[in-house]
């Protein structure tokens, strides 16, 4: 037997806000459709996804830092309007 114990019982991605490692269900997918950034609670859309605390502090933090842009291989800047959005409306319930 090898005795490598490596027990991943969940994949764990890093919030491009915080910084912080997290469950993958825990946070939430967010991809680039041409320049906007666009949240994916259902991890159905393809393409490079960038992962965030559904969380306006992880949000403003990783939009300060151009962390969608860079995380999302985006050639500019990215619109962060309908996420920022949608963030709103799921944590105020
Ligand atoms: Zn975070």
């Amino acid at each position: 037997m090898s005795g490598r114990t490596h027990a991943r019982v969940c994949p764990e991605r890093t919030c491009v806000g915080c910084r912080e490692r997290a469950a993958k269900p825990d946070l939430l997918r967010i991809v680039a459709i041409k320049d906007e950034c666009v949240p994916d609670p259902r991890g159905t859309l393809p393409g490079r996804g960038a992962y965030v605390h559904p969380a306006l502090v992880c949000l403003d933090q990783a939009v300060r830092r151009r962390a969608f842009t860079r995380a999302l291989r985006a050639p500019g800047a990215l619109d962060t309007k309908a996420l920022r959005h949608y963030v709103e409306q799921s944590e105020s319930c």
